[in-house]
């Protein structure tokens, strides 16, 4: 009984690398069935703003697995990536990427005898990614990064069953919440709190930069590590370059109902056609995706033929020791299949059950969209920022203006300029942009409305541009707004 798939053969070097790892697969016998679906940059080109058809879309939400080849995103025609897209789109929220010394995969490390296996998991919703994005004056241009409490707990959570089934003893959280203290401070709490039901696990915590700079200098201490999405990218990158580059740098997409496996290079437009490309990650993506769908023998037995294959010293003309003649992609597949049985010195890996990774919870019984939501928080509403383009304004021209359209109720307590108290104290040194934010307080014992926050933002357009409005919020009584540098 044969499982299907969606699979996408990509732009680029995708069709030929898929072709490569379709044909290991098939060597093997795995009982894979694939249906081969329309997305990528043709069908941005033909009209379909998705990148991908309707009848795309219905097979890959009804078989629940996609995997694909690399695709282009169209420059400057203001369409998104269709990489990111499927990814938000489906709801995959944990990116993992598995890192590791490949004999045969000359690196500095390899050379000086330390071992790197390590995983990252990126959180692959949220953050920056959302591409929330305005331009609030000519000069001025702002991004809303999204960190959720639930997006936050669920690849965080998926991170430590992840652990636990590889036999992982340590699980690292790495952020910048010295600095981005409520988004990435949302997130290291929420480990913080998900660390306690996995006592088992060694959890820590460390700063993205700090997490980098020991990346580089002792890679051999981490196994796995868990971060938002954009930082969770450029190190993903960075190990990459450990290991010895994208072209060994496989990525799995979990959800619970959809997961899309894929390589994380691109389509390699300058070696396309040429029949050159390295399918190696692809054929680890593939090999993570039937681990994750309960096929370990064929997992291991693969993945034992393509370390072999290295150790062999057979390589693609991208990596390997260039006194030895290269294959080509093709070539590369032949070399895998005819070393299928074959187990590497290191003895290798074997289908142990607890590399499995969570079950495909893939269901067609979806009536409405899933919404988590935290009830039985205390909410108090304390104020608002307006952020307000104020022509040639001085930040005390501007406050003086803003008072006149005080209440009994407020205060203006504080204007910024880029993030940086510019009053009621400030520095003649902070150079400023057109683009101020005005904080008004309620004062103490007052009660305030919503309505009338948005009155005073209201009223306050009449002097200046009003570009936009937050709300100064307090949680459990607990203040949900950061103060200004210098305040
Ligand atoms: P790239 O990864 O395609 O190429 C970077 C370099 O690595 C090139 O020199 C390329 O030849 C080489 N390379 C990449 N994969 C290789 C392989 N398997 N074998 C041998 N060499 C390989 O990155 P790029 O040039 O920045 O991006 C090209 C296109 O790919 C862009 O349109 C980008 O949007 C897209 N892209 C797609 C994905 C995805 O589908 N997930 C990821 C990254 C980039």
């Amino acid at each position: 009984m044969k499982t299907k798939i969606a699979v996408a053969n990509g732009d680029g070097i995708g069709p030929e690398i898929m072709k490569a790892v379709l044909r290991v697969f098939e060597a093997n016998n795995v009982p894979l069935e694939y249906e081969f679906v329309e997305m990528g940059k043709s069908y941005f080109d033909a009209g379909h703003s998705t990148g991908m058809t309707t009848a795309a879309k219905e097979t890959i939400e009804n078989l629940g697995i996609l995997f694909k080849g690399p695709m282009e995103t169209p420059k400057g025609k203001g369409v998104k990536s269709i990489n990111v897209t499927a990814r938000k789109v489906w709801n995959t929220y944990a990116n993992q990427r598995d890192f590791r010394t490949l004999k045969g995969v000359e690196t500095v490390f390899s050379k000086a005898g330390i071992p790197i296996n390590l995983t990252i998991i990126r959180e692959n919703i949220e953050d920056t990614y959302g591409g929330i994005e305005h331009l609030l004056t000519y000069d001025v241009a702002v991004g809303r990064r999204i960190i959720t409490r639930p997006g936050s707990a669920q690849v965080i959570r998926y991170a430590f069953e992840m652990a636990k089934r590889k036999g992982y003893t340590k699980l690292a959280c790495a952020h910048k919440a010295n600095i981005m203290k409520l988004t990435d401070g949302l997130f290291l709490e929420t480990f913080l709190e998900i660390a306690k039901e996995y006592p088992e696990i060694q959890s820590s915590d460390i700063i993205v930069d700090d997490l980098c700079m020991k990346l580089v200098t002792q890679p051999q201490n981490f196994q796995a590590i868990v971060l938002t999405n954009l930082q969770g990218d450029i190190v993903s990158d960075l190990c990459a370059g450990l290991v010895g580059g994208l072209g060994f740098a496989p990525s799995a997409n979990i959800g619970d109902n959809i997961s899309i496996f894929e390589a994380v290079h691109g389509t390699a437009p300058d070696i396309t056609g040429k029949g050159i490309a390295n399918p190696t990650a692809l054929m680890l993506s593939g090999i993570l995706m039937l681990r994750y769908m309960g096929f370990t023998e064929n997992a291991a037995t693969i993945e034992n033929a393509l370390l072999y294959t290295l150790e062999q010293g057979v390589h693609t003309g991208d990596f390997g020791d260039k006194l030895k003649p290269s294959v080509d992609t093709s070539g590369f597949a032949d070399a895998v299949i005819s070393n299928l049985g074959m187990i590497p010195a290191d003895g290798g890996v074997v289908a142990q059950a607890n590399m499995q990774l969570k079950a495909n919870a893939h269901h067609h019984t979806l009536t409405k969209n899933k919404l988590t939501v935290t009830k039985g928080i205390k909410e108090e509403m304390v104020g608002v920022d307006v952020f307000v383009e104020a022509g040639n304004l001085q930040p005390a021209e501007l406050a003086a203006l803003a008072k006149k359209r005080l209440t009994d109720n407020f205060d203006v307590v504080m204007i910024s300029n880029r993030g940086t108290q510019v009053w009621p104290t400030g520095s003649i040194f902070t150079e400023l942009v057109n683009e101020y934010r005005v904080r008004f307080e309620k004062k103490a014992g007052k009660e305030v409305s919503q309505k009338e926050l948005l009155h005073i933002a209201a009223a306050f357009s009449e002097d200046v541009k009003v570009c936009s409005v937050e709300f100064l919020m307090k949680f459990g009584g607990k203040i949900g707004y950061t103060l200004a540098q210098g305040q």
